[in-house]
């Protein structure tokens, strides 16, 4: 029999009449587990525990907290074979990712718990009168934590972990698309206790439970993580009445070639940005912009590495990308392809397909050239494994179609030269810059910075998260 995902509210886990299949991507036949499918209802009851919770939460001294946290992320360490097993089932991620994506989340639980012994405030003299200034930091209340369906284990961690060790106390809804690797994650942080009501989950539809948990109000942060479109949505109803809001949005990221830089070297690592975790990465790279000297030899080296990709089940060990979530991603891709073309670009590369896409969401590698840095599909993420080159004459011009979008999440650069890369770590307006690496890769100690449309409210990771989950108060002390 196929288990049931319960919501876990006020420290109980509770099933709803209405459940919905969680399927496997590699194979839609097979069914991981029902899910319980919330409401507004379920909401009220989650924020009502979440508030009552809260008191005692922020009163409990920081050495417990962290001594909770640290004991979360060395269980969930513990068991990352077994979550990152059930993830790349339901998300349809490579299994190595998906373990390497679990084990990060105990290392965020982690960092986190250490973070929990430093929220130290500030203290100083006053300017113009006897007695000195306090600083110190609060916990903001119940937060709602938003999650996407891409990388359910890390984003969860990425929200809970700073908002727990600043002494809030969370509600969180996790995408009706990757539900089960976040019931396992919550069933191991049941077991190691901590009191009811500090950490909630509640499945169900972002048009329904997303939307009541950000519009209740006694939510009073919102750390949302998903599109642009959705994130705009979530403002609407978080703005009017004042609650915090932080948003961690999409992306168009650009990766240059420069025409100093190893050919074989860069392609490779723009195929890696492009194309692992099937695309489906908010900093995966999207436009591959080549400097006009060494086009020729950049194009031949992507298309080799291309060539060699080749997409099968998340569990099989030979594949080297896995399927998209959802059926409407793949079809999402064959439209953006069709509208490309149609604008002039060229299919120049695809890898192969080593499964029956019939029983999968299987889209091969595409990388399509000639396309010109206005067209739709240079303008728009996709999130799936489709990459453009875009031709351009020096550096000057590279830098200008990398800002020529709405997005500024990541942007990356491959080149032999100091200065070239300075010049674009100044003038690339993104939030993270790469340089001789991926766009995708990033450290859970340093800030996942966004710029523009890629986010809103201040960064998450890193001691900067903790700015979002605290605010601040300043006491200023004279004599009686
Ligand atoms: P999405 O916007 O469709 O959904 C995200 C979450 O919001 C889901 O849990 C969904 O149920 C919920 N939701 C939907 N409607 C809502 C509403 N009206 N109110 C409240 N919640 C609502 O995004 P997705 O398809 O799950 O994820 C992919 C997107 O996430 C991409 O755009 C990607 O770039 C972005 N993303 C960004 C980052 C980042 O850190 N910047 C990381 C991962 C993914």
């Amino acid at each position: 029999m196929t288990d049931t995902i319960r919501h876990y509210i006020n420290g109980e886990f509770v099933a709803s009449s209405r459940t919905e299949p969680d399927p496997n991507p590699s194979d839609s036949a097979e069914v991981i587990a029902e899910c319980s499918i919330g409401g507004a209802a379920d909401i009220d009851v989650a924020v009502r525990a979440a508030a009552a919770a809260g008191p005692a939460w922020r009163a409990t001294v920081s050495l417990e907290r962290a001594r909770i946290l640290d004991a979360i992320g060395t269980r969930i360490m513990e068991r990352k074979a077994e979550l990152g097993s059930l993830l790349a089932r339901e998300e349809g991620k490579l299994l190595a990712d998906a373990i390497a994506e679990a084990a990060k989340a105990g290392w965020v639980f982690k960092f986190y718990a250490g973070l929990a012994l430093q929220l130290h405030g500030a203290s100083g003299s006053r300017l113009s009168t006897e007695g000195e200034t306090l600083i110190s930091r609060e916990p903001v209340g119940v937060i709602g934590l938003i999650v996407p369906f891409n990388a359910p284990l890390i984003i969860t961690a990425w929200k809970a972990a700073p908002a727990l060790a600043c002494g809030n106390t969370v509600v969180i809804k996790p995408s009706e698309l990757a539900p089960a690797a976040v019931d396992a994650m919550t069933r191991i942080i049941a077991a190691v206790g901590l009191p009811p009501g500090v950490f909630n989950v509640v499945y169900g539809h972002g048009a329904e439970v997303g939307q009541a948990l950000v519009s209740h109000p006694e939510v009073a942060g919102v750390s949302f993580t998903g599109s642009e479109a959705t994130g705009a949505r979530v403002a609407i109803a978080a703005i009017p009445r004042l609650a915090k809001i932080q948003l961690e949005l999409g992306g168009k990221n650009a990766f240059v070639i420069a025409d100093d830089a190893d050919p074989v070297k860069a392609a490779k690592l723009a195929v890696a940005g492009a194309f692992h975790g099937a695309g489906q990465r908010c900093t995966a790279t999207s436009r591959i912009i080549i400097l006009d000297a060494g086009y020729d030899a950049v194009v031949a080296a992507l298309i080799a590495a291309t060539k060699a990709l080749r997409v099968g089940a998340a569990l099989d060990p030979g594949a080297t990308l896995g399927p998209l979530t959802t059926r409407s991603q793949l079809e999402r891709c064959a439209e953006v392809i069709a509208r490309a073309t149609a604008d002039g670009g060229r299919v120049i590369a695809t890898g192969t397909v080593a499964a029956d896409s019939k029983r999968g969401h299987y889209q091969t590698p595409i990388l399509i050239d000639n396309t010109a840095a206005d067209t739709s599909i240079n303008q728009h993420e996709i999130f799936g494994p489709v990459a453009t080159i875009i031709r351009v004459r020096d550096l000057d011009e590279a830098i200008s179609v990398a800002n020529a979008t709405r997005f500024g999440l990541s942007a990356g650069i491959a080149t032999g030269s100091l200065n070239r890369a300075r010049l674009f770590r100044q003038r690339v307006r993104a939030g993270l810059i790469a340089v001789n690496q991926t766009t995708s890769g990033v450290d859970l100690n340093a800030p996942f910075s966004a710029m523009r449309a890629s986010g809103y409210g201040g960064a998450e990771q890193g001691v900067e998260a903790l700015h979002f989950y605290s605010v601040t108060k300043t006491a200023y002390i004279a004599d009686a």
